[in-house]
């Protein structure tokens, strides 16, 4: 009975492990890293990045960033609004199941959610882009991805699902849509395809520069190809004009104190050119001490 009971146990946890990160097991709490006072592992990113079941999926307040970008996630997914006089597009879909939440949340900023043309993503990760099928079945937009993530892309399928893809991109591209236009910047890494996406904003009678961060979080362990993505990736953010830095998860860009910020009113929180680099830091510290970690057990 008490083997039994235990072996359901640990049928349930992978279930629960599958589900949610459908990726890999926890990542190692080693190495250590301390950025601004802050203490970073590998598992302590993804903790701070996911949080709970409940911050995944629950809805946070939509909201305008700058422009006509606006916030449609949840407490822990970012899913981006972009509004043109000629439809709009979404960036990320999340988990399948948010995807009636980024809905419900168009819908309070007063737009229409079958006016989304078109659909990208950050990455090819379930808990960015599972719910591109059902986004694509209620509102008919263009699913557009970086050609190096179509085939992790092919392997999210939710209830078998085929994944939409009606347009490879390329680096350096653009999407064009009302007057709006989106550059499409591989910094692959986190994935083969990983996409930084950049805009123009106004405000104010300003234009300013937006820079939608694709994730710079290693794997671990990292192997030589992706050591060498990261080294460029990390040169090619850096070089990226940036005033707004926003992120696949909102914990990259402190979405929390930002927010609260725009409760109390005053000058535009998100138009904070001095903090653009430090997600980039931290990762890119991150990355050199799991590299260091790495060459040092090989040396044993
Ligand atoms: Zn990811």
């Amino acid at each position: 009975m008490i083997f039994s009971c235990f072996f359901i146990a640990v049928l349930f946890g992978w279930s629960a492990v599958a589900s949610h990160a459908q990726t890999a097991p926890k990542p190692p709490d080693h190495p250590a890293i301390t950025f601004q006072g802050h203490t970073y592992t590998p598992r302590l990113i993804v903790e701070r990045n996911m949080r709970s079941e409940a911050d995944q999926t629950g809805q946070f307040p939509p909201h305008k960033i700058i422009g006509n970008i606006y916030y449609v996630g949840t407490h822990t997914l970012s899913s981006f609004l972009i509004v043109t006089p000629q439809g709009n597009i979404l960036i990320d879909s999340t988990w399948e199941r948010n995807v009636r939440t980024i809905q419900k949340s168009v819908t309070q900023l007063g737009f229409k959610f079958s006016d989304v043309k078109i659909l990208l993503a950050n990455h090819a990760h379930g808990d960015h882009q599972e719910g591109d099928a059902l986004v694509k079945e209620l509102t008919g937009a263009q699913v557009m991805v970086m050609a190096e993530d179509v085939p992790a892309l092919k392997a999210i399928k939710p209830g078998g699902k085929e994944h939409p893809i009606d347009k490879v991109l390329h680096d350096g591209e653009t999407v064009k849509l009302g007057g709006t236009t989106l550059v499409a910047h591989l910094t692959a890494g986190h994935t083969r395809g990983c996409t930084t996406w950049t805009t123009t904003a106004q405000e104010g009678g300003k234009t300013y520069n937006v820079v939608f961060g694709c994730s710079l979080r290693s794997p671990v362990p990292l192997t030589p190809p992706i050591v060498a993505e990261f080294n460029r990736s990390f040169k090619v953010v850096r070089a990226l004009p940036c005033d707004v830095l926003l992120g696949d998860h909102p914990a990259e860009y402190n979405l929390d104190e930002k927010y609260a910020k725009v409760r109390k009113g005053g000058p535009n929180p998100f138009i904070d050119a001095a903090s653009c680099r430090q997600e980039a830091d931290m990762e890119e510290a991150m990355f050199h001490a799991i590299l260091a970690e790495q060459q040092k057990g090989a040396k044993r």
